[in-house]
C-alpha cells in the first residue's frame, strides 16, 4: 500500500516524500482510513511504530478538506494531549513538518516554562493545539483556550497519562470539548483502567492493534 491509496491529498503526499517515507507503516495502513471516516479508536501501538503520523496525517487531511471554512486559524479544531513535554514536542515537530504546505497553523503548550510566550501564540488563533494536561487547563482557566471547536482530541499515550495520575485532568479535558467530537486513544498497552476509560467516554471504538 502507498500514501496516495490512502487518499491523501497533494500538500501531504509532498510533505512526505520530502521526509523520506516510502509507504505506510502498519500502523498507519489501519489507523488512517478510521481517522478519516470520522471513528473513534483505541490503539495500541509502541512509540517507533509510525503512531504519531498514523493520527496527523489523517488530522491534517480532514482540516485541509475545509481550509475555507469561516473559523480557519481562529479556533482549535484538534487537541493532542500528551503526558510528558518532550513528547509533545515531538508531537508538534511532526505536525510542522507534515503540514508545511499546508496553511494549518499548529503550536504547543507545556508546563514549567513560561506561560506569557504561549499566551500570545495561541491569542493569535491556531487550528492544532498539542498540550500537557496541567498547562492547558490553566490556560483553559485563564480564557485563553477555547476548546469548543475542538472535532478531534487525541489521547496519546493513554497508559502513562493514567500513570502519572493524569485521568480526573483527562476526563475534564474531554468535558470541555464537544460533544460530537472524534476520539483517538493511543496506548503503549491497554490495561484495565485505559480501558475503562475507554468505556467512559469513546463512542463504539474501533481497534487497532499493531
Ligand atoms: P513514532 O512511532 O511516531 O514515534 O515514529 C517513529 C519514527 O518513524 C519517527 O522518526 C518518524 O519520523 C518515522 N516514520 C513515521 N512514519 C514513517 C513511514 N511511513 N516511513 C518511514 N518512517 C516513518
Amino acid at each position: 500500500m502507498s500514501f496516495k491509496d490512502l487518499k491523501l491529498n497533494r500538500p501531504l503526499l509532498r510533505a512526505i516524500a520530502e521526509s523520506g517515507y516510502n509507504n505506510p507503516t502498519l500502523v498507519q495502513e489501519k489507523t488512517i482510513p478510521l481517522v478519516l471516516d470520522k471513528k473513534d479508536i483505541i490503539v495500541s501501538a509502541q512509540t517507533g511504530t509510525g503512531k504519531t503520523a498514523a493520527f496527523a496525517l489523517p488530522i491534517l487531511q480532514l482540516l485541509f478538506d475545509r481550509q475555507d471554512a469561516p473559523k480557519k486559524g481562529k479556533t482549535i479544531k484538534a487537541l493532542i494531549v500528551s503526558p510528558t513535554r518532550e513528547l509533545a514536542i515531538q508531537i508538534e515537530a511532526n505536525f510542522k513538518t507534515y503540514s508545511s504546505y499546508t496553511n494549518l497553523r499548529t503550536t504547543v503548550v507545556y508546563g514549567g516554562t513560561s506561560i506569557e510566550p504561549q499566551k500570545e501564540i495561541l491569542t493569535k488563533g491556531i487550528d492544532i493545539l498539542i498540550a500537557t494536561p496541567g498547562r492547558l487547563l490553566d490556560l483553559h482557566k485563564q480564557d485563553i483556550v477555547n476548546l469548543d471547536y475542538v472535532e478531534t482530541l487525541v489521547l496519546d499515550e493513554a497508559d502513562l497519562m493514567l500513570d502519572m495520575g493524569f485521568i480526573d485532568d483527562v476526563k475534564k479535558i474531554e468535558r470541555l470539548c464537544t460533544k460530537e467530537k472524534q476520539i483517538l486513544l493511543f496506548s503503549a498497552t491497554i490495561p484495565y483502567k485505559v480501558e475503562q476509560l475507554a468505556n467512559s467516554i469513546l463512542n463504539a471504538p474501533e481497534r487497532v492493534e499493531v
